[in-house]
């Protein structure tokens, strides 16, 4: 970190790119991280991407939320920890879905849903703080179904991935599309 006033802010944004990478994929596809851990990941990144140090603090010229998006979207393609993590537990979901013969996946069936399906699942008070987080992410990505249905006002729907002509629910998403079960 001390070599970031020589840096350019192309030098930095590599030098972000390239911690972030081995966090997600050492940590984040492994585990499922605090919320205030990522954070603070996000925090020092942001801070380091804007020249900001403890005695020199700098005020950063665009969110951080626009430079986690995409290029084309006029970010720098940051991929933040909050978000990535998000997209590792939301992975986890889908094989708990779809992966019927992991191991993990048949203990999870066998010891909280039993018959349950993923969407009807409640999880017991006393269940592991993975297992809430899981489920506290399926509830999420259930508001952002409502959130696409409220807004939804034409008719010929299509998958993005499969380009059938269906609405993206999570059901389809997650278990329906043909796209999807080619992964
Ligand atoms: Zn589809």
């Amino acid at each position: 970190m001390t070599y970031s006033k020589q840096l350019s802010y192309a030098g930095r944004l590599q030098v972000i790119n390239a911690v972030l990478f081995s966090i997600h994929s050492f940590w984040g596809a492994v585990f499922i991280l605090p919320q205030s851990i990522l954070k603070e990941v996000d925090q020092i990144c942001r801070a380091y991407l804007w020249g900001s140090s403890a005695e020199n603090k700098k005020v950063a010229l665009v969110a951080w939320d626009t430079v986690c998006f995409p290029k084309r979207q006029g970010g720098l393609n940051i991929k933040g920890c909050i978000n990535w993590n998000k997209a590792s537990v939301g992975h986890l979901l889908w094989q708990i879905i779809v992966n019927k013969e992991a191991l993990w996946v048949k203990w999870v069936h066998g010891i909280y849903m039993k018959t349950d399906s993923i969407w009807n699942h409640k999880p017991p008070t006393d269940s592991s703080w993975y297992w809430r987080k899981i489920t506290a992410l399926r509830e999420e990505m259930q508001s952002w179904e409502d959130y696409l249905h409220m807004r939804e006002s034409v008719d010929d729907t299509e998958c993005c991935l499969c380009a059938e002509k269906v609405m993206e629910t999570t059901v389809h998403l997650f278990e329906k599309c043909k796209w999807i079960s080619t992964v």
